[in-house]
């Protein structure tokens, strides 16, 4: 069976590989497609691609939008046209949204002596810095033992460090989607720790929206949960993805292409019924 991964970020968001890079180990795990879903932005799209034309590795453009219904829910959006004129103005405001959140996180850990500096952070980070960037920060400031343990202890929602930023609801996000051309997909289901009903809810609400897949295979989700959500796609006639949600040393027990304990596995028949909903 020929493996992909719908669900990479890289390096222009919280990702440790450069896009290039990110193909290039798909590469060498003899992945077929991957698909670029970094938080706010599809600007690592283009070089991905045009390493996986040389590669030989098919590269989709994607983007990963969080947006809130109740709690946090992640909405990923496949083949989008990110220079149309709505998502273009989201994605400008949202990336303001996180500059003004970020300088403040920087100054309340500033204004407790530790050494970290917003300026220095750009220079270092090339794309979009979230908190994980914070976290990495902590880290090597040596204040946690890892990006895990410093979101735990430092950044987490309810943390000594953390501050929110701006979210949109659920229908913003996959209207927004759908209106750039793009085919929105929920994503990884079992984070927001909802019940059947509650999660039959979230997906008719959003589908009444224009929510057209659901990420059924992801890291850590056992044989069992992974079943449930495809009946439940099937149910519904969602389209049915499924990535690892690979970060690099961000997230350095998730391995490309196989997730966590090497248990997922993503079909590439999950991409061509994808391809075949774009047009
Ligand atoms: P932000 O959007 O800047 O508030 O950061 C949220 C992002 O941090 C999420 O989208 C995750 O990718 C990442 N994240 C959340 N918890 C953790 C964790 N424990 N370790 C690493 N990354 C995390
Ligand atoms: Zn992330
Ligand atoms: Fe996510
Ligand atoms: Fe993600």
């Amino acid at each position: 069976m020929q493996k992909i991964d719908l669900h990479v970020h890289t390096n222009c968001s919280d990702g440790s590989f450069s896009p290039a890079d990110a193909v290039l180990e798909a590469k060498r795990l003899g992945l077929k497609a991957i698909a670029i879903t970094d938080h706010d932005s599809a600007e690592g799209c283009a070089e991905a691609m045009r390493t996986g034309d040389k590669c030989g590795v098919e590269v989709v453009k994607g983007i990963e939008i969080t947006a809130k219904l109740g709690t946090a829910i992640h909405i990923l959006g496949y083949y989008i046209d990110e220079t149309s004129s709505e998502i273009y103005s989201f994605l400008k405001w949202i990336q303001e949204d996180r500059e003004k959140r970020n300088k403040k996180m920087a100054q309340l850990m500033a204004d407790d002596g530790l050494d970290i500096s917003y300026e220095r952070m750009c220079e270092k980070y090339e794309g979009i810095i979230g908190r994980p960037h914070f976290a990495q920060e902590l880290v090597d400031l040596g204040l946690a033992y890892s990006v895990n343990d410093a979101f735990k202890r430092y950044v987490n929602k309810g943390c000594r460090y953390f501050i929110g930023r701006t979210v949109i609801s659920v229908d913003t996000a996959v209207k927004m989607i759908a209106s750039a051309g793009g085919v929105p997909v929920l994503a990884h289901p079992y984070q927001y720790k909802r019940n059947d009903a509650e999660l039959r809810e979230l997906i008719e609400f959003a589908m009444k929206n224009g929510l057209r897949g659901m990420e059924c295979r992801y890291s850590g989700y056992s044989e069992e949960q992974t079943r449930y959500l495809e009946n439940i796609a099937d149910e519904y006639g969602l389209l049915k993805t499924g990535g690892s949600d690979f970060h690099g040393s961000f997230k350095p027990h998730i391995k490309m292409g196989t997730g966590i304990s090497e248990n997922l596995s993503v079909p590439y028949e999950y991409l061509e019924k994808l391809k075949q909903a774009v047009n």
